[in-house]
């Protein structure tokens, strides 16, 4: 099994000899399991389980201060274009966001499910609900932001001034060399509207996987989404390597959008590349 995680870009981390030993542990977890959907999803796992990532535990909050965690997830099934998907949106309470993704995958003719239906689809499944994902670290953010307590005329220019400051996203990629799969999870970013979805649940933006490989985003999430930034990855991957692939698709995103993003791609024989035009993004690959 050959896995690649990333711990989302952003701006330099606190801790990040810390981060960069969870990461490690994740992968190294993950190659454990010779099915790489579990592989990856485990992967993800380790990275919203522990606090330090902007995913499960430890996720920023939304203006109405609620905490609600995205993720997606892709399987390929040996055709481009094809392959199985599932998301999960909008969900307070939920840690391993991941676990509903592959649920709605595995369990539902859907790609996306959302909000609190998306928790109730959870518990039905064993996955942990009503998860207290605040620390802190994020607390602390909260409370310094000025958080609005008025109607939509005083939050929305609250919203337009804070957010976006700070992510942190999470995402692997896992294969065995027959089958591929690409997951990312996020708790978004901050001092978005109550309710934003950014791309990391949008199949083709935050995460994509077919025959030609697979590829997990992070970064601006709206100019992902706007960019098909994951698809756009694993389409580079006819004409360059993987992290040609992964360079290329970082440069024309930042052209076309003067945002900042990262990503890791995998092409269908295990090789792993990652770019970012953002101050730092963690990575761990095994074997
Ligand atoms: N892409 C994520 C979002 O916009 C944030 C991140 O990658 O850190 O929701």
């Amino acid at each position: 099994m050959h896995v690649i995680a990333h711990g989302g870009a952003g701006s330099v981390p606190d801790e990040p000899a810390k981060r960069q030993r969870t990461l490690a542990t994740a992968v190294e977890e993950a190659t454990r399991s010779d099915d790489p959907l579990e592989a990856a999803c485990a992967a993800v796992r380790a990275l919203e389980d522990d606090p330090r990532f902007n995913a499960g535990i430890g996720s920023v909050a939304q203006s109405d201060g609620t905490i609600r965690t995205d993720a997606g997830l892709m399987v390929d099934d040996g055709t481009t274009g094809g392959g199985t998907v599932g998301a999960a949106c909008g969900m307070p309470g939920v840690a391993n966001a991941v676990d509903v993704a592959r649920v709605v995958a595995t369990e539902t003719p859907h790609v996306m499910v959302a909000g609190e239906p998306a928790v109730d689809l959870a518990a039905a499944f064993d996955v942990e609900t009503d998860v207290d994902l605040w620390t802190d670290r994020t607390r602390e953010r909260w409370d310094a932001a000025d958080p609005p307590s008025g109607g939509l005329d005083e939050t929305l220019p609250w919203v337009r001034e804070q957010f976006g400051r700070g992510s942190d996203t999470v995402g692997a990629v896992a294969t065995d060399g027959e089958s591929l799969v690409a997951a990312t999870s996020t708790g978004g970013r901050w001092f978005a509207l109550a309710g934003r979805v950014g791309d990391v649940p949008q199949v083709g933006a935050g995460f994509y996987a077919d025959d030609r490989g697979g590829a997990s985003a992070t970064g601006a999430g709206e100019a992902i989404a706007r960019f098909g930034l994951a698809r756009r990855a694993v389409d580079e991957l006819e004409r360059r390597s993987s992290h040609q692939a992964a360079e290329e698709v970082i440069e024309a995103f930042a052209d076309a959008t003067g945002e900042r993003a990262g990503l890791v791609v995998v092409d269908h024989d295990g090789h792993a590349g990652s770019a970012t035009n953002a101050a730092s993004m963690q990575t761990a690959e095994r074997p």
